[in-house]
């Protein structure tokens, strides 16, 4: 009996993820179209391209869409550019609001791979994945019109950085937390490299310090739906994300959705020409987009 009652479990939750709106094959042509644009460097035209892109999608479904603009430095050219947050905003002067982001950036040097050190990152899953995932979710926000607010954050400059240094990374949430737009998010939800093939996202440590009560509530749903083989049950390694200057500077409890280990048969892809839609899948973008949904459902 106990165990036809689990099967049933089991049926009903892989149900449950079969009717939810979000549309995992929408989805990935957004991851696709953004490898498509090149890369997109702040200072580049893949920059202008896809920001462009970003905002007229915004534009469609959201109330107001604010251009953060502000200077970004390269350490890699020893440039100062221009880098842009686009921030989609739903019932703006809800005081009673949450944040979903995501950086839509990517790395302009392949630093993983000794070979092609020089070649810009495609961000296929750095950059591109979290990015496919909120633009299919904004026209679901769209179609409920949650009674609270909503913040979708595309970050720019995340991925400037030296590796071992914090210090380039991060640069849009940084600049975000030091000029918020009021009224300010009580919670958010970041997510970055999650359209990995072999998706598994491990409790981020930082996450865990700043929001437990939130890691516990999307982990239990992840769980409901049928994801607990991506949602691991175990605190993996601390990152140093886009979250870290909003749980510190803005102090507004966000966790990271991260899966850190990116590697096809045996090879690591992070950082590299490598990262490119081939390593990354639908369902997995899926996963992510359904956890998000029915925790805004609930908010
Ligand atoms: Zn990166």
């Amino acid at each position: 009996m106990k165990r036809i009652i689990i099967l049933c479990l089991v049926f009903i939750s892989v149900l449950l993820a079969d009717v939810l709106p979000f549309d995992a094959f929408r989805a990935f042509s957004y991851l696709e179209k953004q490898v498509d644009f090149g890369p997109r460097i702040p200072g580049s035209p893949g920059q202008i391209i896809c920001r462009d892109w970003l905002v007229e999608q915004s534009l469609i479904y959201a109330d107001t869409v604010v251009i953060q603009q502000y200077k970004a430095y390269r350490p890699d050219n020893k440039t100062t550019v221009d880098a842009f947050n686009i921030i989609a905003r739903f019932s703006p002067e809800n005081s009673k609001r949450v944040m979903l982001s995501t950086h839509w950036d990517t790395r302009p040097i392949s630093d993983k791979d000794f070979v092609y050190y020089n070649t810009p990152v495609p961000g296929a899953n750095d950059g591109a994945s979290g990015t496919a995932v909120l633009l299919e979710l904004m026209k679901h926000i769209a179609n409920i019109a949650p009674t609270i607010g909503v913040d979708v954050i595309f970050w720019d400059a995340e991925d400037m950085g030296i590796a071992g240094n914090g210090k380039y990374f991060c640069q849009g949430s940084e600049y975000y937390a030091e000029n918020p737009i009021l009224p300010l998010a009580n919670k958010g939800i970041l997510i970055d490299m999650i359209g990995d093939r072999d998706l598994e996202i491990f409790i981020e440590a930082n996450s865990m310090r700043y929001a437990p009560e939130l890691v516990k509530e999307v982990w239990a749903i992840a769980k409901e739906l049928g994801y607990g083989q991506i949602f691991r049950k175990q605190v993996g390694a601390e990152i140093y994300d886009d979250h870290v200057p909003l749980n510190i500077k803005a102090g507004i409890p966000t966790i990271d959705l991260i899966d850190f280990h990116y590697y096809y048969k045996g090879k690591n892809i992070w950082h590299t020409p490598r990262d490119l839609p081939a390593h990354c899948s639908p369902q997995s973008l899926k996963s992510i987009g359904d956890v998000l949904y029915i925790w805004l459902l609930r908010q």
